[in-house]
């Protein structure tokens, strides 16, 4: 017997199937107990295996993904954005948008779930095996300009453009010089009808010439974002201040 557990684990570990090397021993004495077939045995330990290389793989495409926390839609409380379209959401949810390459664009006061959602987008893109980046505008920015420094920005752009979802985070809370106002628009024209994106900014559109130094170019990126989008304005009042406000009500009642 110890030999055929010796020969069995060699076979298993050279065909680097984790999962039913570290459960075949405890299955097969469940499976005997159950009296299950011999079908029902390996189906089970294959459930096992293919679960675990997806749990896997959805745990790798999150990393690459570099969200700056993990928050489900499910999570996201429609009850607190009444103005939302919370079944507009939910639909989008099934991410047709990514097919036909159309953007979603989240405008609002800090606070109001702008980055959960776009989270919670980029999550239901990555169990769907896409290739999604979140990256900060300011981030995004700065490496773009340390791309055009080192002379390597269309390999940049192109990385960039090979993503099946940029989730392009705070637009506007920092001022984009000229410079970077124009690799931004080389971005989202390569981008354009090619590759969705996600934005969240704090400034309604009529205010963007603050953002960009430039009119012009304001409203060329503006023009390429916008025209397949679906934009979001969260006008409802800040989450995390309920919670503090809760918290601050709690302790007066206490
Ligand atoms: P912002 O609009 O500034 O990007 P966030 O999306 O980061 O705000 O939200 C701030 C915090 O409040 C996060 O932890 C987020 O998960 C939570 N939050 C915001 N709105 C909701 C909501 N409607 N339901 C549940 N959590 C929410
Ligand atoms: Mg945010």
């Amino acid at each position: 017997m110890a030999e055929l557990h010796g020969q069995l684990e060699e076979h298993l570990r050279s065909l680097k199937l984790k999962a039913m090397l570290a459960t075949y021993r405890s299955f097969s004495e469940r499976a005997a107990k159950s009296k299950l077939s011999y079908e029902e045995y390996l189906a089970l330990l294959l459930e096992e295996e293919v679960r675990a290389r997806t749990d896997q793989t959805l745990q790798k495409k999150i990393n690459q993904a570099k969200f700056p926390y993990v928050k489900p839609l499910e999570s996201f409380d429609f009850s607190f954005q009444p103005d939302l379209p919370e079944k507009e959401l939910l639909r989008l949810s099934s991410l047709e948008f990514l097919e036909t390459k159309e953007n979603l664009i989240f405008l609002g006061p800090p606070g109001v779930g702008k980055t959960h959602l776009a989270v919670s987008f980029g999550l239901k893109a990555c169990m769907l095996k896409h290739r999604v980046l979140f990256v900060t505008a300011r981030d995004l920015l700065d490496d773009l300009m340390l791309a055009v420094k080192q002379g390597a920005l269309t390999g940049k752009l192109m990385s960039y453009s090979r993503l099946s979802l940029l989730v392009i985070d705070e637009l506007g809370y920092v001022p984009v010089t000229k410079e970077q106002a124009n690799v931004f628009f080389q971005l989202v024209s390569m981008r354009y009808e090619k590759g969705a994106m996600i934005l969240t900014s704090n400034y309604g559109f009529e205010d963007w010439g603050q953002i960009f130094p430039d009119p012009v170019v304001a409203s060329a990126i503006l023009d390429r974002l916008v025209h397949h989008a679906k934009i979001f304005f969260i006008r409802g009042s800040s989450y995390r201040l309920k919670d503090k406000l809760k918290k601050a009500e709690r302790r007066k009642t206490a």
